[in-house]
């Protein structure tokens, strides 16, 4: 059965799409935090729409499960094929294509497997900006930030993911391209289904194409580190900077000395970017309209003035802007290096931000002897990545910490997943986190779409016994 499977897959994406030896599929299977390894019969690399709509055509013909992947930057094992040996893990990296740029009606159509700095390189060609913006955009791909709903340091300005998407194209469970690729700013024409896609994390079917936002270039961009006491100084600096700068703030993150001093630590002959804080906001502003830097000089003057933070940095020039970005971005990187880790990519209301640091730093420390809590995230948004060093050994369990965290998460009312999404790694909290309602909701639309249940089983909803193989979805 596998072997005349693995040869009908050939035929449709060519022989050498089909990577079945351990050297060429070990980094597809092994997630990118090296804590989840999978294993799958193949993986299939098909170079076209009409290529995918073929694969799950066959896949569905013999109930095979599909595992969909693009960069494989995503941080809740749903790109690993967990338990699955037998499914397809279906890369999309070789759906690369940029098809056209739209610089007057501001959009882009990529295909799913573009990656996003290559996005973002052919906005900016045309003098336009796609906003997205994270640590892992040099490898991170359209269709896995669609399916993840992917966040940023832009969303504060420009949204998330679901406010850039204008059009879609997918590949159904049963092998049908559903085509919604228009580029409209206004459609009302019923259901909106795309967005059903968007952070589906590939449990629906494949994306295979969007058409994409775009927005005029900010023409003058500056970027700040202030240094403050506390989580509290923190949101009184992003209140105050939207009462001065209104929209022309454009990111407000925010990151503890523990990450500085890890880093500098890991590189000693970096130079830190100021005199050591217990806290750090990094900040940027942009405009169109000249000005922008004096009035945003004048602005984080005043919060020196208040007192609400003790010193600030501001980038002379581009390159500057860059290294402060990067004591930020290196973040995730910086904490691989240093030890394991219980990772919490939570929201709560963004007034609660400060009270939520301080009672889950406190409960963790309290309660897991040996922890380090890493916290930082995107302020402006009431995201904050919680994550916990954990001491060498196995005293501490991870999953103790993560239920100390997400009880206090569940008492503000917050999401246990605020952009990474749900995978295999939170599925099992995501009932409790949820009414019965909402998840019978969920439910009913992945039995709708997915009858068979072989569109990334196990990922976000449990897979009943049998399911993706030979049973009907009928997930309890
Ligand atoms: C250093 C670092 C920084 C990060 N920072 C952020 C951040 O700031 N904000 C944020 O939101 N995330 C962040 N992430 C998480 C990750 O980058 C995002 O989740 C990203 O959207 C994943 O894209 P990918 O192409 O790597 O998807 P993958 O990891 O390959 O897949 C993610 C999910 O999408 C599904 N999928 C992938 N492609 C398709 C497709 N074409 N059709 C259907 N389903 C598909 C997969 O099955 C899986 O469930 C970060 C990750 C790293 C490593």
């Amino acid at each position: 059965m596998t072997q005349s499977l693995l040869a009908e897959l050939a035929a449709i994406v060519g022989p050498a799409a089909v990577l079945t030896g351990p050297e060429q599929t070990q980094a597809f299977y092994n997630d990118w935090r090296g804590v989840f390894a999978g294993n799958a019969m193949a993986v299939v690399r098909p170079q076209s729409t009409q290529e995918v709509a073929r694969v799950v055509a066959l896949a569905h013909a013999t109930r095979t499960p599909i595992v969909p992947q693009g960069g494989n930057t995503g941080l809740a094992a749903g790109a690993t094929p967990l338990g699955l040996d037998g499914a397809i893990l279906l890369s999309l990296s070789r759906m690369h294509r940029i098809e056209s740029v739209d610089p007057i009606g501001n959009t882009l159509t990529a295909q799913a497997g573009c990656v996003l700095t290559d996005v973002q390189a052919a906005a900016d060609a045309a003098n336009r900006l796609f906003p997205l913006s994270l640590g892992a955009e040099g490898s991170a791909q359209i269709g896995g930030l669609i399916s993840t709903n992917a966040g940023g340091s832009g969303v504060l300005r420009y949204g998330t993911m679901r406010a850039l998407v204008l059009g879609l194209e997918a590949v159904l469970p049963d092998g049908s391209v559903v085509d919604g690729l228009r580029a409209l700013r206004k459609d009302n024409a019923g259901y909106d289904w795309k967005q059903l896609f968007i952070g589906a994390e590939g449990t629906l079917g494949i994306v295979t194409s969007a058409v994409l936002r775009l927005f005029p270039k900010p023409r003058f961009q500056t970027t700040a580190l202030l240094g403050l006491a506390s989580p509290s100084d923190a949101l009184r600096a992003f209140s105050r900077l939207q009462d001065l700068l209104g929209d022309t703030l454009a990111a407000c993150e925010l990151f503890s000395d523990t990450t500085v001093s890890l880093r500098s630590a890991q590189q000693p002959s970096l130079a830190r970017p100021m005199a050591a804080q217990p806290w750090y906001l990094l900040v940027e502003a942009a405009a169109s309209l000249e000005g922008t830097r004096d009035a945003f000089e004048a602005a984080l003057a005043t919060l020196i003035d208040a007192g609400i933070a003790n010193d600030c940095v501001v980038a002379e020039s581009q390159r500057q802007s860059d290294e402060l970005w990067e004591w930020r971005e290196s973040i995730p990187e910086t904490e691989k290096r240093a030890a394991r880790s219980a990772k919490h990519d939570v929201s709560v209301p963004i007034v609660d931000v400060p009270r939520f640091i301080e009672e889950a730093t406190l409960a963790v420390e309290t309660a897991h002897r040996g922890t380090r809590v890493l916290a930082f995230g995107h302020v402006g948004d009431g995201n904050v990545h919680f994550n916990v060093l954990l001491p060498d050994g196995d005293a501490v369990r991870s999953d103790a910490v993560n239920a100390t965290v997400h009880a206090i998460v569940t008492a503000y009312r917050g999401s246990i997943t605020a952009e990474h999404g749900v995978g295999r790694y939170r599925r099992d909290e995501l009932p409790a986190q949820r009414s019965p309602q909402e998840m019978a909701l969920m439910r009913a639309v992945k039995r709708a779409i997915d009858p068979l249940g072989i569109m990334n089983p196990g990922s976000v909803l449990a897979m009943p016994p049998g399911a993706g193989s030979t049973s009907e979805y009928s997930p309890a």
